[in-house]
């Protein structure tokens, strides 16, 4: 009797081991699109964004913010569990983002953040058709290609191709992978940009349905191409930083619907590789 009693109490204290280790174990999430906005205070201090991070397992963000400024102090607080990957935003202002393409100011100020030497991209910007063909994207777009910077860009299909005819050795990142583009032809364009086009999956419809259960497409598109797709908050405004968490719940939500391997590249794993040392450092 004394025996079985000891052996429940075993497998009891196991199971709780064994939970305490799958919690542990939560996957590592990269926000992939992440904005600092500073007009002209921030929505939470570097404090409160940090803890905002550590709660929802954030272990590495590509920081953009209008003005620049908000990046350059995410860049100055080296957070030692904090990978952060600077993109350049060409937006002084938000109304800049009707005007950016037809501004030749923009590549100037581009040139300047560029100066301080640690950007891995510039974006986000908006651009819808052809909108797209301007001299001044073109010019941006080349500069991205010299430099081998990312450029992570909130388009429709159109502009997409445009940027892509720009400079064939253009390297974009989809921002919300085309909001409602349908998953057959993301699957086509993908498998026309390897090393070349990534999709970013903030605002992006269709994964689940309203049971939070993946659809089939994606399932499908996910089973192809896992290791093309990032994750991002896209806190353009107050309200994504204070729906943070259930922004993050929901990623969660589906990729535990994932097979572990295509889950851990989506949460992290594509970004880690995307950004990881340049050839040379
Ligand atoms: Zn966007």
């Amino acid at each position: 009797m004394h025996i079985r009693n000891g052996l429940i109490a075993g497998l009891a204290a196991l199971a709780v081991g064994l939970a305490s280790a799958r919690a542990q174990e939560r996957l590592e999430i990269f926000d992939a699109h992440l904005h600092y906005n500073q007009e002209p205070t921030p929505f939470y201090s570097l404090d409160q964004v940090r803890e905002v991070f550590r709660r929802n397992g954030i272990t590495g963000i590509v920081a953009t913010s209008r003005p620049n400024k908000g990046t350059h102090e995410l860049m100055a607080a080296k957070w030692s569990e904090l990978k952060v990957v600077p993109f350049i935003r060409p937006y002084r202002v938000r109304a800049d983002i009707q005007t950016w393409f037809n501004d030749p100011t923009t590549l100037e100020l581009i040139k300047s953040e560029y100066e301080r030497g640690y950007y891995r991209g510039i974006g986000e910007f908006h651009i819808y058709g052809k909108a797209a063909e301007s001299d001044w994207v073109k010019k941006m777009v080349d500069f991205a290609v010299e430099r081998n910077l990312y450029l992570h860009a909130h388009c429709d299909e159109e502009a997409l191709l445009i940027l892509f005819r720009h400079n064939p050795k253009a390297r974009i990142i989809w921002a919300h992978t085309g909001f409602s583009v349908g998953p057959a032809r993301v699957a086509e364009l993908l498998e026309q940009r390897k090393d070349a086009l990534w999709g970013e999956l903030s605002y992006r419809g269709g994964i689940t349905g309203s049971n939070g259960k993946l659809t089939a497409e994606w399932r499908a598109l996910f089973e192809q191409h896992s290791d093309r797709f990032l994750l991002g908050s896209d806190t353009w405004i107050n309200e994504r930083w204070f729906g943070y968490d259930t922004i993050f719940k929901e990623y969660r939500g589906w990729l535990a619907q994932l097979p572990a391997e295509q889950a851990r590249r989506i949460a992290n794993g594509n970004a880690l590789r995307l950004f990881g040392p340049r050839p040379g450092e």
